[in-house]
């Protein structure tokens, strides 16, 4: 069976960029995840659609990663193929205030790129550590912004490899969530528009988020963000600190002293220390405030 696999994924995708038994950790930020059965990074959006297809036809297994920014990998890893949405497919084209970039396109570039050409909007997500699919999948947003507010349009192909277009409005973006995962579609570009600004005014917000991250986040520890959603009319953090919970731990995870919505990997934390973690404080903070928590972290 992992030979037919093999054929399969090689009739479609160059050697080159097909990895057998890769370790999971490697590619998530919370440092991880066990070994993955095929790694796969395709080269453009007709490998990544004939892929799926192909896949899909043959009832083979396949999850699609980003940058690992959002993802806890399981300690057995994943038997079946892991799609790797990334450089290979990451290309960013500006003109005038529209900016087209692939899937695979880090947003910390993207808003680079939107600086160097004065076009202001995407500062919110110059820190966050996700690709633009993942950050599309998620409506990822930071202080005040989200995707929504200059999402055009995504390119997305569904499980039989068909590609189309969805408008913002079909995107269903809402907070920390949109279509693309109840349909199971794969986000292949994303088109944004932005405004004309001063360089020095963007970099100037920018620059302030940043050092807003640095003092507020644990960014020194791997991690995967913000743990959990913000339920309504609450914050987890508050909560959870307010539970008593600050510096919890279980295992090598642990919930950070520095900011109480982020679980941390203090070293040798596996994915059951985080998952059992998870269900300690959302049961904690349900038995003492009776709010449920929900995990934004996607459990692969
Ligand atoms: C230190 C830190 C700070 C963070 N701060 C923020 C923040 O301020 N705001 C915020 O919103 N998030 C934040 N995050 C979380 C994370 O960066 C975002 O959710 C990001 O959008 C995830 O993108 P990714 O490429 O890493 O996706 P991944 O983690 O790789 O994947 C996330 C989900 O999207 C799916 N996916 C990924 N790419 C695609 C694609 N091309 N097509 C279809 N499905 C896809 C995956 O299957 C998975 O279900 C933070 C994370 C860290 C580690």
């Amino acid at each position: 069976m992992p030979e037919d696999i093999l054929n399969i994924i090689s009739s479609i995708v160059p050697k080159e960029n097909i990895k057998t038994k890769e370790l999971l950790k490697k590619h998530t930020t919370f440092r991880i995840g066990g070994y993955a059965d095929f790694f796969v990074s395709p080269e453009n959006n007709g490998q990544l659609s004939k892929l799926v297809k192909a896949l899909n036809d043959n009832n083979i297994k396949y999850y699609i990663l980003g940058n690992g920014s959002n993802i806890l990998a399981p300690d057995e890893g994943y038997e079946g193929v892991i799609i790797y949405i990334g450089e290979n497919m990451s290309d960013i084209e500006v003109s005038g205030t529209k900016i087209v970039a692939g899937a695979g396109a880090l947003l910390s570039r993207t808003a680079k790129e939107a600086l160097k050409c004065s076009l202001a909007g995407m500062e919110f997500a110059a820190g966050i550590p996700g690709s633009i699919g993942g950050a599309v999948v998620m409506n990822a947003g930071a202080y005040g912004g989200e995707m929504r507010d200059i999402i055009v349009s995504a390119t997305v192909c569904d499980r039989n490899g068909n590609i189309f277009i969805l408008t913002n409005e079909e995107l269903e973006l809402s907070y920390r969530h949109s279509i693309i995962e109840e349909k199971e579609y794969i986000v292949l570009e994303c088109e944004i528009n932005l405004k004309k600004g001063k360089a020095e005014d963007i970099k100037a917000v920018m620059d302030d988020f940043s050092s807003r991250r640095r003092e507020k986040q644990p960014l020194e520890y791997p991690s995967a963000g913000s743990t959990f959603k913000r339920p309504t009319g609450y914050f987890a953090g508050k909560l959870i600190e307010d539970a008593g919970l600050k510096g919890y731990t279980v295992g090598g995870a642990k919930v950070s002293e520095k900011h109480s919505g982020f679980v941390i990997n203090t070293g040798n934390a596996t994915a059951e220390d985080v998952r059992s973690l998870i269900k300690y404080v959302s049961e904690e903070v349900y038995r003492q405030f009776g709010v449920v928590i929900e995990p934004e972290v996607k459990i692969l």
